[in-house]
């Protein structure tokens, strides 16, 4: 079944998006499964869960960070972590840099940015990404490697809106990339991810420019 679920997933994908299995509240079991299927990269939205299920998956395994991430806990990821999707604040940034360093290591993460009409969603303004990163520039975090952008739409039935608000993100991103001289902290080789679209969206996001989609409840069946 979930084997079925990831292949059906995979085949409506383009070859430059990549497919984040987001095993939360899943038992180990359902991971195995879905590495059987040659799954490697897994999403989680909980510390405690994430580092609860490292050692139970093959070293090979990518764990993507994908939820909100309080500062006092990026030392218990920091030193298996592939990628940390929500950073939205400095604050959160410099920590991670703090703690790459001293697992002797550079963190990948992207910038959440807000793009929903919606209040819960955590984020950062499009002029807040520009704040953090001059300020990741002039306090050389460079234990951080800084891939990209992450969004979350709203959730709505209204197509229109989805799209015009992974759209927006996707020209914020596109931005970047065009002005990345202004920005010595980020690099045009490895400013290069998109992380947006989810069970529910993931097409709308491909076609507006994601490169990862983080998919639950379609693989491993509702939470
Ligand atoms: C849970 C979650 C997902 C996956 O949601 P589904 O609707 O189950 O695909 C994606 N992104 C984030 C940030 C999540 O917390």
């Amino acid at each position: 079944m979930i084997a079925a679920n990831i292949e059906k997933i995979r085949q409506q994908l383009p070859s430059h998006v990549k497919l984040i299995a987001v095993s939360k509240t899943k038992p180990i079991e359902m991971l195995h499964e879905a590495y059987a299927a040659q799954q490697r990269a897994f999403g989680e939205n909980k510390v405690q869960e994430v580092v609860n299920k490292y050692p139970l998956m093959p070293s090979d395994t990518e764990w993507h960070l994908i939820g909100h991430l309080q500062t006092n806990k990026v030392k218990y990821i920091a030193p298996f972590i592939h990628l940390i999707h929500a950073v939205d604040s400095i604050k959160l940034l410099e920590t991670i840099n703090k703690e790459a360093l001293k697992n002797n290591r550079v963190i990948n993460v992207l910038l959440q940015v807000y793009i929903a009409k919606e209040e819960t969603k955590f984020g950062l303004s499009n002029e807040e990404v520009f704040e953090l990163l001059n300020h990741a520039t002039t306090h050389q975090l460079n234990n951080v490697n800084i891939c990209g952008l992450m969004g979350m739409a709203t959730y709505t039935e209204n197509t229109q809106q989805i799209e015009q608000e992974f759209e927006n993100l996707h020209q914020v991103f596109n931005t970047l990339r065009q002005e990345i001289n202004k920005y010595p902290i980020l690099k045009l080789e490895s400013f290069t991810e998109l992380s947006m679209g989810m069970s529910s969206d993931y097409e709308l996001a491909i076609k507006h420019g994601s490169t990862m989609i983080r998919v639950g409840s379609n693989i491993f069946g509702e939470r």
